[in-house]
C-alpha cells in the first residue's frame, strides 16, 4: 500500500505532518508532501480531518508463485558431520512440506560429503542436492552463496530453510539477496496457513517482548533460519533412501574472497546443553559463584549437565556458554530444574519447551513459577540438599534390589 495525498482536499493544516510516527510528511506551502520514509502506516489518513490523504494499493512486483515448490533445509555439516540442527530442520521441514503437498529436500556442500545424503534420506529427506567440491571443503559465504543460488535459480523452491547458526546467519540473508526475496531470521516457529499455504514465521522481537509472524506473500522462495534446539528432531529411519542429484560446481578466479588460512577451535569448555535430558540451571539466587558446585552435584545425579541465567554469566561466576535464553542457547530437555532463577521473560523464551520445568525460588511471586510445572517456595540451599540426599537413597535402594 502507498500513501497519496490528494491536492484538491489538503488544505495545509499539517495535522498529518505532526502525526507521522517516521517524520516523513513536509509541508511545501499549503500541501502535505509524502517523502520515502514513509512505511506506508496509514496514520496520517486517520488523522487528516479533510479526508485528503488515502491508501493506494501498488502493482506487485513479484515472482510466478506457480513455478517454486518443494521446502529445502541447508544441510550444514562442519568436518563431513551434520550438525545436529539439520535433523531438526528436517523435522519440521517433512512437516511443511506436507502440509503444503511437496518434497522435503536437503541442500549439501562440501568436500568428499556424498556420503552423507545417506545420514539425510534416514532422517526424511527425499532428494539431497550435493554440491562436492575441494574449494567448497571449508565454508566461505561466496562459495556457498554461489553454488546454492545458481541451484536455487535452477530448482525452485518454495521453502528455504537454514540453521540460525554462524554459518547459516552469514548465508541466508547473501541468498535472499541474490534471489531478491524475504528471509526471516532466527524463527522460533513455522507455521503453514491452511487458506494461502504461505509459511507464517515467527521470531521473537524487541528484545522478546514481541513475537512478530511474518509472511513473504509475493516472492519466493520464502526464507528462514531458524533457531537450534526449538524444533522436534525428525525421525531416523535406517535404510530409508532418495534421488541424489549433483550439483555443477565450477568457479572462476576472484570467485572466492575468502581464503581459510587456519580454523582455530575454541579452546573453551564445550558445553553441549542442546542434547541434554536433564539440566540443572542457576541464576543470581545462587549468590555466588560456588552455588554452581552445588548444582552440579545435583546434575551429575540425574545425569544431566548445569546451566545458568545471563545474570549470573554477566557476574563472572559462569562462562557464556552455559547461558539459556534469548541470548544464549535454546534448550529443550526432558526435565529443567531453576534454582534461584526469577523467569525473565528473555530467560523463559529459552527454556519453556522443556517437558518439566522444576523451579526453586524463594519468592513465592516469582514469574518462574508461571511456567513450572513443579514449583518448591524454598532457599535452595536446603532444597538442593535435600533433593541429592533423596537422590542418594534412592540410589543405594535400587543398588540393594539389584543385589537382592
Ligand atoms: C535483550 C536482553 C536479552 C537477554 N537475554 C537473556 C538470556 O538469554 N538469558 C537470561 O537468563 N537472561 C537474559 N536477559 C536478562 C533477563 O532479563 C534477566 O535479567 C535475567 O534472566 C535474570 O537472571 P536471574 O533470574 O538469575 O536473576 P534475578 O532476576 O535477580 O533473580 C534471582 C532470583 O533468585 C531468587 N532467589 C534469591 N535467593 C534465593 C535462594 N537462596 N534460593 C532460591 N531462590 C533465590 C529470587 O527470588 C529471584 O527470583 C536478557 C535481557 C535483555 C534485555
Amino acid at each position: 500500500m502507498a500513501i497519496n495525498v490528494i491536492n484538491e482536499k489538503c488544505k495545509g493544516c499539517a495535522i498529518c505532518a505532526k502525526n507521522c510516527p517516521f517524520n516523513a510528511i513536509t509541508m511545501e506551502g499549503k500541501l502535505a508532501v509524502i517523502g520515502s520514509a514513509c512505511t506506508g502506516c496509514g496514520v496520517c489518513v486517520d488523522k487528516c480531518p479533510f479526508k485528503a490523504i488515502e491508501k493506494v494499493k501498488e502493482e506487485k512486483s513479484g515472482v510466478d508463485l506457480s513455478e517454486y515448490s518443494g521446502v529445502w533445509v541447508f544441510a550444514e555439516q562442519r568436518e563431513n558431520k551434520i550438525m545436529p540442527v539439520v535433523v531438526e530442520l528436517l523435522g519440521e521441514g517433512k512437516k511443511l512440506a506436507k502440509e503444503v503437498g511437496c518434497e522435503l529436500s536437503a541442500v549439501l556442500c562440501g568436500y568428499n560429503v556424498e556420503g552423507l545424503a545417506d545420514e539425510l534420506f534416514e532422517y526424511g529427506a527425499d532428494k539431497v542436492y550435493v554440491a562436492d567440491s575441494k574449494e567448497l571443503e571449508n565454508y566461505t559465504t561466496d562459495g556457498y552463496t554461489k553454488v546454492i543460488f545458481e541451484a536455487i535459480s535452477k530448482y525452485k523452491p518454495e521453502i528455504v530453510l537454514l540453521g540460525a547458526t554462524h554459518i547459516g546467519r552469514d548465508l541466508g540473508p547473501c541468498l535472499a539477496v541474490k534471489a531478491n526475496t524475504g528471509l526471516t531470521a532466527d524463527c522460533t516457529k513455522l507455521e503453514i496457513d491452511p487458506v494461502d499455504k504461505k509459511i507464517k514465521q515467527t521470531r521473537p522481537a524487541f528484545g522478546g517482548n514481541l513475537m512478530a509472524t511474518i509472511v513473504c506473500p509475493n516472492h519466493r522462495p520464502q526464507m528462514s533460519t531458524v533457531r537450534p534446539g526449538v524444533m522436534a528432531k525428525a525421525e531416523h529411519t535406517p535404510g530409508r533412501s532418495g534421488d541424489v542429484i549433483n550439483l555443477e560446481v565450477a568457479f572462476n578466479e576472484g570467485d572466492i574472497r575468502t581464503k581459510v588460512l587456519e580454523i582455530v577451535k575454541s579452546v573453551k569448555e564445550t558445553v553441549s546443553l542442546t542434547d541434554a535430558e536433564v539440566i540443572v540451571a542457576g541464576g543470581m539466587g545462587l549468590g555466588k559463584p560456588e552455588g554452581f558446585d552445588l548444582l552440579k552435584e545435583l546434575a551429575k545425579k540425574l545425569n544431566g549437565v548445569v546451566a545458568a541465567s545471563r545474570a549470573a554469566v554477566d557476574a563472572g561466576w559462569i562462562d557464556h556458554a552455559y547461558q539459556v535464553g534469548q541470548t544464549g542457547t535454546t534448550v529443550k530437555p526432558k526435565i529443567y530444574i531453576a534454582c534461584g532463577i526469577s523467569g525473565a521473560i528473555q530467560h523463559v523464551a529459552g527454556m519453556q519447551n522443556a517437558e518439566q520445568i522444576i523451579a526453586i525460588n524463594t519468592a513465592e511471586n516469582a514469574p518462574i513459577f508461571e511456567v513450572a510445572d513443579y514449583g518448591i517456595v524454598g532457599d535452595l540451599y536446603k532444597v538442593v540438599p535435600a533433593m541429592i540426599d533423596e537422590l542418594n537413597v534412592a540410589t543405594e535402594l535400587s543398588m540393594e534390589e539389584q543385589l537382592c
